[in-house]
């Protein structure tokens, strides 16, 4: 299998370039973001408590998001490879990921992390937020909170990668391809 984190702050294309990973080297894209924003537009006990925290800009609590991602490594079974967009987003998810993917037998091969400049980021999620309905791109104050908690907690997990040799950076900003090139020239040199 050929198991991916994408990681990088909020607005750094990662969704965007899951569609193309998945294509590229036939892999599962697995976002906790997409699969949260299913919970709520189902309005599922899962999806009314997670609406509140993301509607602030904050994490939902870590036990909810292993517990999805559990599911998900469960219901699909047989495929070649996995691409975590957004997951984890803390150490103890990133944690909880090895142990869940060692009782499979399996590993992270890889954590690419995309990097793009501070201003680069609100400017997108503020396109982002005119073009969608998502709320949580809405408000300039929101869209900071989440950078800041990215900052705060998030970016510590490239440490836990990087301790394993898992870790690398990717320039993010430049075209939706050359960011693309950039991610595949990390992978090629992996395999
Ligand atoms: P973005 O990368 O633009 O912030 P996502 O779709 O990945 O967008 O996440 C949207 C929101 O969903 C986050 O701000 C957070 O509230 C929640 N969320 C998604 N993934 C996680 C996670 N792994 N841990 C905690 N909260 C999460």
């Amino acid at each position: 299998m050929l198991n991916i984190v994408l990681f990088g702050p909020p607005g750094a294309g990662k969704g965007t370039q899951s569609q193309k990973l998945i294509k590229e080297y036939n892999l599962m894209h697995l976002s906790t973001g997409d699969i949260l924003r299913e919970e709520i537009e189902k309005q599922t006990p899962l999806g009314i408590e997670a609406k509140s925290y993301i509607d602030r800009g904050e994490l939902v609590p870590d036990q909810m998001v292993v517990g999805m991602i559990g599911q998900a490594l469960d219901q699909y079974r047989n495929v070649s490879g996995f691409v975590f967009d957004g997951f984890p987003r803390t150490t103890v998810q990133a944690n909880r990921l090895d142990a869940m993917l060692k009782e499979k037998g399996e590993s992270i091969n890889l954590m690419m992390s995309l990097e793009v400049d501070h201003n680069e980021l609100v400017n997108r999620l503020v396109n982002r937020g005119k073009e969608s309905n998502r709320t949580d791109d809405q408000d300039v104050s929101i869209i900071r909170n989440r950078i800041n908690i990215y900052n705060e907690r998030t970016k510590i997990v490239i440490d836990f990668y990087k301790a394993q040799n898992k870790y690398r950076a990717v320039k993010g900003m430049g075209s939706i391809d050359e960011v693309f090139h950039g991610l595949c020239d990390a992978v090629e040199a992996y395999k």
